[in-house]
């Protein structure tokens, strides 16, 4: 029995110290003393922070103090005897003057982000976030802590700043997000690429990822597996009335010989308006990333290939609508920008930008 004991104590003792330190073991390999251009709530700042393994490492007063007054701000408060953090979501924050401390950046020793010695709560309920301690102060992984909060952040790398709390222009935005065909209707076959379907849903997905980051409401017609008629799609359309329908599409044609990026757009704006002007933001967006571009498309009549269905239910409830179609996959060299992962998310950011172009265009 004693020795039982003897083996198991070692393991008990470890079962009670590794708790504390599991879920938010401080041990980095890089540190930096970072300087971050950030966009908070629309407004450009410089935010002190820690990039610790190339994740930015925050203190929760200054995310407090930045967010006061919104939607998204909160209270923070600190219980000495029982070393708790209390987070509350919604509370006015109390501030102390100390908040978001200017430093030089440059390198920094990781061994002195030690471990957290403090038990977090948000709304009263422990919440496990990555976190440290840096002279005295208990630093969060934004990442986590806005996942933890549900307020959108993400990275705008045209812009090289950090977006947290949404960008403005998609505040109160809808947008619904079309992965073209699905299920038993396969699209376009490549022999290089697959099936147009699965391209439509992973850049489709993606960008429904990247605009709800940034703050807008997104709206997708089909889940990855689904089999969405187009007249579903266009009474989805029409029930809706998103402040933009984008439909993505990617080509192919009876030669097997064309090649280029298209953009259909609704009809209605023809000769100017809202979808025109999207379009030709998607032209300049895609020429960017090399694609040669052809001309923005208006078709009236499905002539046979029906998903410009889509465009005549928008141009009916007024919604800027358009189809992306970023290469022709039919074809053996247009097919390569879209034959690995990276090159797909390339894709979306495309999109992405050129929306956020055109929504920033219209506030
Ligand atoms: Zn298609």
């Amino acid at each position: 029995m004693k020795s039982r004991l003897c083996k198991l104590l070692p393991a008990l003792v470890l079962c009670l110290i590794f708790p504390l330190f599991a879920q938010n073991s401080a041990a980095f390999d890089t540190a930096l003393c970072h300087t971050q251009p950030t966009l908070i709530k629309g407004q450009e700042t410089i935010f002190y922070s820690y990039l610790l393994d190339s994740e930015n490492y925050v203190r929760l007063r200054d995310v407090a103090w930045f967010l006061r007054g919104t939607d998204a701000g909160f209270s923070v408060q600190w219980d000495d005897a029982q070393r708790i953090v209390s987070l509350t979501t919604g509370g006015a924050y109390d501030p102390l003057g100390t908040e978001n401390t200017p430093h030089e950046s440059g390198p920094f020793d990781p061994s002195l982000a030690l471990p957290p010695t403090a038990q977090l709560l948000i709304d009263g309920q422990p919440a496990e976030l990555s976190s440290c301690l840096i002279d005295g102060s208990h630093y969060y992984r934004l990442r986590d802590l806005c996942a933890a909060l549900s307020i959108p952040v993400w990275w705008d790398d045209a812009r090289r700043i950090a977006v947290v709390g949404g960008d403005p222009a998609f505040e109160n935005r809808t947008v619904m997000v079309d992965a073209g065909h699905g299920g038993s209707d396969i699209g376009a076959v490549s022999q290089w690429v697959g099936y147009e379907e699965r391209l439509n849903y992973a850049v489709a997905s993606e960008l429904a990822g990247m605009l709800r980051a940034a703050g807008c409401r997104v709206v997708e017609t089909r889940g990855e597996f689904d089999t969405v008629m187009l007249t579903d799609r266009m009474a989805q359309v029409r029930a809706l009335c998103p402040d933009l329908l984008l439909s993505v599409h990617h080509n192919a044609s009876d030669s097997h010989t064309a090649t280029g990026a298209t953009v259909l757009a609704q009809v209605g704006d023809e000769y100017g308006g809202p979808s025109k002007t999207l379009a030709e933001l998607l032209g300049a967006y895609f020429a960017s990333q090399g694609r040669p571009i052809n001309d923005i498309l208006f078709r009236k009549n499905s002539l046979g290939r029906d998903y410009y269905g889509l465009l005549r239910a928008a141009a009916d409830v007024s919604v800027p609508a358009v189809i992306t179609e970023y290469a022709f996959i039919d074809h053996p060299e247009d097919s390569c920008c879209v034959n690995t992962p990276e090159k797909l998310t390339a894709e979306a950011n495309a999109i992405f930008l050129a929306v956020r172009d055109w929504f920033s265009s219209l506030s």
